[in-house]
């Protein structure tokens, strides 16, 4: 199976959970996560059709996508996995939008660098929903905290919220995930408007994208499907 093979049948069951849900293909944007993955694959997802990709690690993502960038104008890049605070500056003026944040002293440090940018830096706040995955806001509290750190900035762009179920085959605990994120969604919309700043629900992952796709999302986080070869 190629990357595009891979992709192909992704978006069918993409287009099928859609189906299922009632709702538009189009609502739901597929990220390739290329983490640990070669340059020239990312350019054949690419090619595929991919615009949006998530790297775990910034050093990594800097090394593949500096030279990227240039070869795919308008990817987007996202940053996906746990940021450390002395890594923030480089992740500051490298990705267009973070989707792990997670902690009030990495908002803060995100607040000194994003002014060398050009434009905001979107932010996801990360919620943990699972009581293995180790990142992410505890609670709603923590959330609402966070809100008000990030708007504090005219360098940061709230653009919504992430997480990870936690790696199971019980798609009940997987689906009990997915709601806490919806519902700290709702609740942070009506707490700090207007919605868009919610807009984004990043959830969903190679083993839970269509129960994540029936629960609301419109960020898939997929790798392993993408970039592994298929028997
Ligand atoms: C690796 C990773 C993914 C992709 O996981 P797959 O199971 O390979 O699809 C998604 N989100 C985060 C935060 C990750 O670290």
């Amino acid at each position: 199976m190629s990357i595009a093979e891979n992709i192909a049948r992704i978006e069918e069951r993409i287009l099928n959970a859609c189906n299922k849900a009632g709702r538009k293909r189009d609502e739901v944007t597929l990220m390739g996560v290329s983490k640990f993955v070669p340059v020239e694959q990312i350019k054949e997802a690419y090619h595929a059709g991919i615009r949006c990709f998530g790297e775990s690690r910034v050093k990594e993502a800097a090394d593949k996508f500096d030279v990227l960038k240039n070869e795919m104008p308008c990817v987007r890049l996202n940053l996906i996995g746990s940021l450390q605070r002395n890594k923030a500056k480089q992740a500051a003026l490298l990705v267009d939008c973070i989707q792990s944040v997670d902690r009030d002293e990495l908002i803060e440090e995100l607040v000194k660098y994003s002014p060398l940018r050009k434009e905001p830096l979107e932010i996801l706040l990360e919620l943990r929903t699972g009581e293995e995955t180790k990142s992410g806001y505890e609670s709603l509290e923590g959330l609402f905290h966070a809100a008000e750190l990030v708007m504090k900035s005219d360098n940061l762009k709230l653009a919504g919220l992430m997480t990870m179920a936690p790696f199971t085959t019980d798609s009940d605990v997987i689906r009990s995930s997915f709601r806490q994120l919806v519902n700290a969604q709702k609740e942070l919309e009506k707490r700090f408007p207007p919605k868009e700043n919610w807009a984004c629900l990043s959830m969903g992952m190679s083993n839970d994208f269509e129960i994540a796709i029936q629960e609301g999302s419109n960020m898939l986080r997929i790798g392993t499907v993408i970039f592994k070869e298929q028997g």
